[in-house]
Parts: structure tokens; sequence; C-alpha cells
């Protein structure tokens, strides 16, 4: 079986082909720069060049038209025709509480993502379009919707009502939703697999990007998780604040002269260590300008990596201990050294590493000393993997 999983943003998609046989990537690609001048498709068969087409996208369905030119062709294509393609699986960003699990997009599961949009306004018209467009373009071909946030329904009302007017709740949905939610699913499982399938055990999973979130997962199932309504809650990620104290947005909305709209925008594009350090969001920037002395940077590290700490910590307060931290995405896969300041904190809870073990990059590993109580996990997630084979499930349930 073929699938085809998309991730598609307001200006940007992007997508993987799928040969789900024996679970590897024929072909991946990005669009970008939809809607505006200057738009590219760049398409990358496995093993094979990369190909560049400048061809104008005014919308998604322009998009998803070229994807298929690309995936087609005679040279650097990988199907023959559209038709080998047997299911499309799509990233939606917000489910809200309408989703705990995947499903296949009905036309009530349109409605139900397009009801969602407050809570989603970036993402979530975005998905939709990308959604609209594969069944403009492939009508007869079946679409999965896979949430961000599904993963995350099975976490209690404590965990995730804040502490508001409980009417906030009842009538607008303000609650703790969480993100990432393919992410960590994808690394516990395999955690739990890695560990010899124990039943029960306690993991925290630590999702180390551009956008960062943590979750404590039990017996498989998400009871935390640090991103809340928005993906802006919780930790401070690469350009966003992370949670702060809300009486901040006032202080300085008043004495910057912004209007709410203008500090949101503060919130999220403009602070996290980017706002710290001032040069950049990016932690090789950081760690390369830390090097050469810049205190700024070493700052943001540091307040980043204090922020992880302090964390798991709680986690495991919350779940009565912890069997496994698993490290994953960009930072938590390739930077060692970062996953070295953070467990040599924990040893108080019984986790040493192994630094040999865990000078990896991008590579699955137990990373932890033989004899440490909490084993210490590397693995580089696949958030692409959890689409197409959810896809895969309730296609061949059809
Ligand atoms: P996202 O998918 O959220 O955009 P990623 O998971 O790709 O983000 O993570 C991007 C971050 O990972 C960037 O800050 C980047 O600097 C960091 N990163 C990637 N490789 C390394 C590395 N070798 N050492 C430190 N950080 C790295």
């Amino acid at each position: 079986m073929n699938i085809l999983v998309i991730n598609a943003g307001s200006s940007s998609l992007k997508y993987q082909l799928f040969n789900m046989d024996d679970e590897t990537v024929a072909a991946k690609g990005l669009c970008e720069r939809i809607g505006m001048e200057g738009s590219q498709l760049k398409h990358t068969p496995t093993g094979g060049e990369s190909v560049v087409y400048s061809e104008p996208m005014p919308d998604h369905v322009a998009a998803i038209k070229l994807v298929f030119k690309a995936l087609t062709d005679p040279v650097s294509g990988v199907v023959k025709s559209m038709d080998e393609i047997n299911a499309v699986g799509h990233r939606v960003l917000h489910g809200g509480d309408k989703f705990s699990a995947s499903v296949l997009v009905t036309a009530p599961v349109k409605a139900a993502i397009e009801e969602t949009i407050p809570l989603g306004p970036l993402h979530n018209p975005a998905n939709l379009m990308g959604i609209n467009a594969c069944e403009q373009v492939m009508p007869n071909t079946p679409q999965v919707a896979v949430f961000d946030t599904a993963f995350h329904q099975t976490m209690p009302e404590k965990a995730f009502l804040y502490a508001l007017p409980y009417k906030y709740y009842e009538e607008y949905k303000v609650r703790r939703y969480g993100f990432h939610g393919s992410s960590h699913r994808y690394i516990s499982a395999r955690a739990i697999e890695m560990l010899g399938g124990k039943k029960g055990l306690k993991i925290i999973t630590c999702h180390l990007g551009n956008g960062s979130s943590l979750a404590a997962i039990e017996d498989g199932k998400c009871v935390d998780t640090s991103m809340g309504l928005t993906p802006l809650e919780g930790l401070p990620m690469g350009t966003r604040s992370g949670s702060i104290d809300p009486a901040i947005l006032e202080f300085v909305m008043a004495r910057e002269k912004v209007d709410v709209t203008e500090m949101t925008n503060i919130l999220n594009k403009k602070s996290g260590v980017l706002g710290i350090s001032g040069i950049s969001s990016d932690f090789r920037d950081l760690g390369k300008a830390a090097a050469e002395g810049n205190h700024r940077a070493a700052l943001a590290i540091e307040i980043f990596t204090y922020n992880v700490t302090k964390l798991i910590g709680s986690y495991a307060a919350a779940m009565g201990g912890a069997d496994a931290i698993v490290f994953t995405a960009g930072v938590g896969e390739n930077d060692p050294e970062m996953r070295k300041n953070i467990v040599d904190k924990l040893g108080f809870m019984g986790a040493k590493i192994d630094a040999e073990k865990n000078n990896i990059r991008g590579k699955e590993a137990i990373v932890s000393t033989d004899d440490s109580k909490v084993k210490v996990l590397v693995i580089p997630t696949n958030e692409e993997l959890v689409i197409a084979r959810d896809t895969q499930e309730i296609v061949s349930a059809l």
C-alpha cells in the first residue's frame, strides 16, 4: 500500500510518500510560497537527486497538482500514476476535545475541524485547505486526519483544567490540549518496545526542537503535557516564551504601547531563546555564540536546560516516579551536551547518563549507565510514519 502523508501549512506543504509494505519513504518534498510570488517545489526521490519545480502555485490545489506531477514524473517520479496512491494521511494541528484518535475524513469530520479553527487559527485552516485540495484532485482516494492533540486526550481533568472561572471551560473549551502528540506517542511506544515491552512504565518524553514539549506517560497513556490550549505554553522555545506570569502582558503592553495581537505575536515569534539571546532561535547558532563568549546566548541555553530539567522533576513527582526519560527532535536527538546537562541534575531520582553511550546523534539508543534506575533513551521521532500507519490501519478496515 502506498500512502501519501501531507502536512499543509498556510503557505507551505510538506509531503512524504510511504511504501507501507516495508514502511520505507519513496519520495519526499516541500512546496513553499504557495499563493505568493516565487513559489517552488523541491522533490526528492529516495536515493536520487532533488528536483526543483519553480512553477506558480496560487493555491493548495495547484500545489497538490504539482506534487502529483513530481511524483509521476518519468525520471524523478516514483509512481506511474496517481492511482498507485491508495490513501492520504493529513497532519491536523488541533482536534479540540472531539478527536482522541485518527479518523477517516468525512463531511462531519471536516465540519468538526472547521469548528475547532478558533483553537488553532493559524494551522487548522491550512490543514483543511490541504484536505480540500486532495479531495478535489483525487476524489476517490480515502483521506485520514491525524491530530497533534489526539494522544493527549487521555489526560485527567486535574491535568487539563486551568484554574479559571469554570464557565470558560464549559462555554469556550478553554483547557490544556497539548501538541506534538504523534511524536510523544511514537517515542513512548518505541521506548516501551526498547525496554522489553513492560507494562505500567512511567515515561517522560522530551520533544526538544524549535518547538518543545514534554509529556508524562503512564502505561502508554498521556497523563500530562506541557503545551496547553495552544503551543505557546510550557517550555521556553526557539521563539515562543512558554509559560510566563500572565500579568506581564498588561504590564508590557502599557509600556510598549502594543495591542493584544502584537503582544501575542511577540510571545510567539520574538521570545524564547531568540528573545533572551537577541541573536537566534537556532540552538546551533546559540551553541557557537556561547562558545565564543556570548553571555546571553549561553544564558538562553541555560534557561532552556533549567526549565526542561525542572519539568522532568515535576512530572516524576506527578507520576510518583519515572522509569524512563526519552529525548527526541532536533535538539533532543542531536545535542549530547544538553542531554548530559539535564540528566546530570537528575541523579537524585536515580538517573545516570553514560558519557560514551550518550555521544550519539540522531540514532536510537539507551544512553544511561547499566545501573541507572531511570533509563535514558534517545529516539529519533517519526511523526510522518505515525500518520502513515494510522492511515493504513483505517483504510485497511474500510
Ligand atoms: P522543528 O521541527 O520544531 O522545526 P526540529 O526538531 O528540527 O524543529 O529542531 C530544530 C532545532 O534543533 C534547531 O534549534 C537546531 O539548532 C537544533 N539542532 C539540530 N541539530 C543540532 C545539533 N547537532 N546540535 C544542537 N542543536 C541542533
